[in-house]
């Protein structure tokens, strides 16, 4: 039989629960895009996107996914034949550097595996060597939803500062914006990407550049932007339909400002500490299970470990049983091994943007009946020790 029927829990890395708020303030007829309302609304999701990346730089919306934004981005500072660095960890980072290779740059990549963050060592080496600066640009991803490690942005930037390295660089947090703490001017990043689907709680069709004056001095002379995608007339924006070049996404700009009052009102230091507490209860379930069986977080050092997602290693095929058994049975989707080998080896647990502590607890103890169903060895105690920890957390923290 199966317990799967009722409200379905998408637990995987995006698109992420959309709360029930966002989907309201999406429930109307078309607006319109010449005067009223929806024009003051765009200009004021402005500094609230500004303020979610903790800059003061600019920000470009694109109708799009993340991909949009990644093109986006190398298109507004780069020009062919230009070198980008790629610090690999895990698939997202390898991707983004596709994208410039279509777009006629060289692309140089440090590869740290899909189970490390990126070793700051070897960048400094790299960067060293370089010493007519033809690099142009270091790319990274702050977490990479496919490993689920969370990289050192500050670490990277201290490396371009000591050696005194003129790329730009340029940071992936469409994972992790709204869950980690980000600071983008902070730790010094020139140009950073998001999309609107994860912690940020929308539907997917909507991604951000944010960038800082230097990246904009990079603009002038990069010749690989385009028309559509030139950032300029986006934060210029004298007349509406420059913002979007076209017609807006109305109704998921609706749905942001909804996500974004949201984001506001619960602060995102709360946000943060949210996310952690989740996050942490999970790894307790995993570090009970993995006493007596095959399960392991894929990163095995607790500080290198995202808040927003987790990679868990299951054995062969046992990643994959899990996901069926749990979307079959009991009404739970979870992340698929992307990128992995084998893919089946390997799931993943989306803990990103509208969850709380009884989804969280909930898709750990459907992970625990699929463990018992399908007869994988593991830990007992798993729900004990997650429940433990949101109990401690909650006594602890400041907030309500
Ligand atoms: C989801 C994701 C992307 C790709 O975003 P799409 O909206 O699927 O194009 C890129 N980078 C990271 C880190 C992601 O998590």
């Amino acid at each position: 039989m199966t317990f799967a029927n009722g409200r379905p829990y998408l637990a995987i890395p995006g698109p992420s629960v959309m709360p029930d708020r966002v989907l309201r303030a999406m429930h109307r007829g078309a607006p319109n895009i010449y005067t009223g309302d929806l024009i003051e609304m765009t200009r004021g999701l402005i500094p609230d996107l500004k303020a979610v990346a903790r800059t003061a730089g600019e920000v470009a919306i694109y109708i799009g996914n993340g991909h949009a934004a990644w093109e986006a981005a190398l298109a507004n500072v780069l020009s062919p034949g230009d070198t980008v660095l790629v610090l690999g960890t895990g698939r997202f980072c390898h991707g983004w550097g596709e994208m410039a290779e279509g777009l006629g740059v060289s692309v140089e990549t440090l590869d740290f595996g899909d189970r490390a963050a990126i070793g700051l060592d070897r960048v400094e080496e790299v960067l060293a060597a370089d010493r007519d600066g033809r690099i142009k640009a270091v790319l990274a991803v702050f977490v990479d939803t496919s490993s689920s490690v969370k990289n050192d942005i500050a670490g990277v930037r201290a490396v371009l500062d000591r050696l005194g390295h003129p790329a730009l660089f340029m940071v992936d947090c469409i994972a992790s914006l709204g869950c980690d703490r980000f600071e983008m001017d902070a730790w010094g990043a020139d140009v950073m990407v998001a999309a609107c689907q994860k912690g940020l709680m929308t539907p997917p069709g909507m991604s951000f550049v944010w960038f800082t004056a230097r990246a904009a001095v990079a603009r002038e002379t990069a010749r690989c932007v385009t028309r559509y995608w030139d950032w300029k007339p986006r934060v210029e924006a004298d007349e509406y339909w420059r913002y979007f070049d076209g017609t807006a996404p109305t109704h998921h700009l609706y749905g942001l400002r909804a996500a974004l009052d949201m984001i506001a009102e619960e602060g995102l230091p709360a946000i943060w500490a949210r996310h952690e507490g989740l996050a942490r209860a999970i790894w307790a379930a995993l570090d009970a299970w993995a006493q007596g069986g095959p399960l392991r977080p894929n990163i095995a050092d607790p500080a290198l470990r995202s808040h927003a997602v987790t990679s868990v290693e299951a054995g062969s095929p046992n990643g994959l049983a899990l996901q069926d058994w749990c979307r079959d049975r009991a009404g739970l989707t979870l992340g698929i091994g992307l990128g992995r080998t084998p893919a089946d080896a390997f799931f993943r647990i989306g803990h990103m943007g509208h969850v709380n502590a009884h989804m969280v607890l909930g898709a750990l103890a459907v992970i625990d009946a699929g463990l018992k169903a399908l007869a994988i060895p593991h830990g007992r105690g798993a729900l004990e020790a997650a429940s433990q920890v949101i109990a401690d957390r909650a006594a602890t923290t400041a907030s309500p």
